[in-house]
């Protein structure tokens, strides 16, 4: 069976794609990038979340854990990561939900039913669903299987997707695929290694046959002390502008904090604790790079003044 590892479906997105959206985030991920807001997303297989302060210290998780891996103490429960298998019957008698599993194995049916509960609306704002992680095309078994059905179903379907694979595995998803939204993160190859795991020569290669085939949205990251610098902003502007000619749109994605409590969560140290997102002027700075290359449609997600 085609099964995938899902860890969340949001619905009624506007941020990710044309129209109202659903999200499908899939986990698992090659790249290893050090701001990484969806720690949860990097792992293929299912993991424990702990929530401290739901903790009612009522000792339950640790009586049912068959590897002996929680010790439970002045109201946190503390997991022993290696030994933990991800079983989840710690999360099932925990009542306040103080322990919760990420991930669930979901077939290309099941998945499609969530995703057509909102069919209605894709057809008034000419939506659709929209797979992200994690990085969907590493579950090429599902992703293949399930964007065809949306197909066959009438929805449109959008990949976002790091770049990292294969270009034969691509070739397998585009009949089905209507638009990729594209991360570009770092130009530079000493810090694209470092910060992100790989150098960007691939993605770079991939960007370009991609650009030859489909509709894109381009996604770049901004990251204080990491990527937003000015000109890692024009490196990539300066690319799309040259190498990218079906690019529709390119989406500025401020650093935030609300991946930060994930990595608590999870029992792992975030590299980035406490950097701030960057300010309105910074991003417009940025944004002004990028239309100086002669780039339309540069996008401040998030950020109220869009101008
Ligand atoms: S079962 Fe939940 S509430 Fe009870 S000790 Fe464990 S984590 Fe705390
Ligand atoms: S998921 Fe299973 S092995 Fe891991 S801590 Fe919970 S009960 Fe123990």
């Amino acid at each position: 069976m085609k099964e995938a590892v899902i860890f969340n479906i949001e619905r009624f997105s506007t941020e990710d794609g044309p129209g109202i959206r659903t999200v499908v985030f899939m986990k698992g991920c090659p790249l290893k990038c050090v701001w990484c807001h969806n720690p949860e997303g990097q792992s293929f297989q299912r993991e424990i979340f702990v929530f401290d302060k739901r903790c009612i210290n009522c000792g339950d998780c640790a009586q049912v854990c068959p590897e002996k891996a929680i010790i439970v103490e002045d109201k946190t429960p503390k997991i022993d990561r290696d030994k933990c298998n991800s079983c989840g019957k710690c999360a099932e008698v925990c009542i306040p939900k103080a322990i919760e599993v990420v991930g669930k194995k979901m077939t290309p049916d099941e998945v499609l039913k969530e995703v057509e509960k909102d069919k209605v609306f894709y057809e008034t704002s000419n939506g659709g669903v929209t797979l992200t992680g994690g990085e969907p095309i590493s579950q090429i078994e599902f992703l293949e299987e399930f964007l065809k059905k949306c197909k066959e179903a009438g929805i449109h379907t959008a990949i976002e997707t790091s770049g990292c694979t294969k270009w034969e595995t691509y070739e397998r998803i585009l009949p089905y695929t209507d638009l990729v939204m594209y991360d570009l993160k770092e130009m530079n190859v000493e810090k694209s290694l470092k910060y992100v795991g790989i150098k960007p020569d691939l993605i770079l290669e991939n960007a370009e046959k991609m650009s030859r085939v489909k509709p894109m949205w381009i996604r770049v990251p901004v990251i204080p002390g990491y990527t937003a610098n000015e000109d890692n902003i024009r490196k990539i502007a300066e690319f799309i502008a040259k190498k990218l000619p079906s690019v529709e749109r390119i989406d500025l994605l401020p650093h935030h904090r609300l991946g930060e409590p994930k990595y608590k969560s999870l029992g792992r140290k975030y590299a980035l604790d406490g950097v701030k997102p960057p300010d309105k002027e910074e991003m417009l700075k940025y944004k002004k790079i990028m239309e100086s290359t002669g780039l339309k449609n540069v996008i401040i997600v998030g950020h109220e003044d869009k101008s």
